[in-house]
């Protein structure tokens, strides 16, 4: 009997999968497209979330510690933390998803005025709902996983192919869903649609300025903008603070329409996404 028990965690040990951990769930559908089911993929940040301000639990780091690589995208988080895992987790690897992609500024106040002040400056991380980006985070990915598990690298490296292709059938498709669409701006609660936004000649306008609930004044100059373009819808992620949102619709006599840009189901969710801003925007 102690025999079989020692045999059987003998195979638990050897079958087990690795562990790489993401940030956000966008990622682990990235990682899984090339990974497959060779490795286990553990999120940090849990569903309908901000991403932006949410804080680690005694739990998170458990997991992040049992982990063989970790895949960053630039949020806050992983900054604050960022020295401590390193002194706590050595072997642990670090991965910048984003490794060659040039992020731009968040635009993020709707005054026309130009704000030169250096510290409101901040980069968009929001790289993962432009397919164009997400090749370069999939070859990202695809070259840190070939490095870890050398055994899988001919196997990875075809369902890298497949996943390239993919997103350059999402993208087509995408940019032929907006092509006809007449009102080019869109109000969202949360800025993570920028890098979309200019992929597809689109703009979006922002609810919600430098991470925060707006002002009463920023609330009156968008309803000053978004009358102007004749806007007469909002979207508004999972989770969001509600009381900008509702004076806004109240406002603009828009109606609201929720769109996820954290999904883990990322394509069919991004899709959903594009139909959405296509029947809203017309
Ligand atoms: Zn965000």
């Amino acid at each position: 009997m102690k025999q079989l028990i020692l045999l059987s965690l003998i195979c638990i040990f050897l079958y087990s999968k690795p562990l790489v951990s993401v940030s956000i769930a966008p990622q682990a559908f990235f990682v899984e497209k090339i990974a497959n089911d060779t490795v286990n993929v553990n999120i940090l940040l849990p569903q309908n979330v901000d991403e932006h301000t949410f804080e680690f639990k005694p739990n998170t780091l458990k997991q992040l510690e049992k982990s063989d690589i970790y895949f960053t995208v630039g949020l806050e988080f992983e900054k604050i933390f960022n020295d401590k895992f390193h002194r706590n987790f050595p072997k642990l690897r670090f991965v910048n998803s984003q490794e060659n992609i040039s992020l731009v500024a968040i635009k993020d106040t709707h005054s026309h005025k130009e704000d030169k002040d250096e510290k409101h400056t901040n980069l968009d991380i929001h790289t993962w709902l432009d397919p164009i980006l997400v090749q370069t985070m999939a070859m990202n990915i695809f070259k840190a996983l070939a490095q870890q598990y050398p055994e899988h690298k001919a196997f990875y490296e075809t369902n890298l192919n497949t996943f390239l292709a993919e997103l350059d059938s999402l993208n087509l498709q995408i940019a032929s869903k907006l092509r006809t669409i007449k009102n080019r701006k869109f109000i969202v609660y949360h800025p993570s649609w920028g890098y979309f936004a200019s992929r597809y000649n689109l703009e979006q306008i922002p609810v919600e300025i430098e991470g925060k609930e707006p002002k009463l004044k920023d609330l009156q100059e968008l309803i000053q903008e978004a009358k102007e373009e004749n806007v007469k819808v909002i979207f508004v992620q999972p989770g969001f603070p509600e009381n900008a949102v509702k004076v806004l619709s109240k406002e603009l006599d828009a109606h609201i329409v929720q769109i996820n840009h954290l999904a883990r189901a990322w394509e069919s969710e991004l899709l959903k996404s594009v139909d959405q801003l296509a029947t809203n925007l017309q």
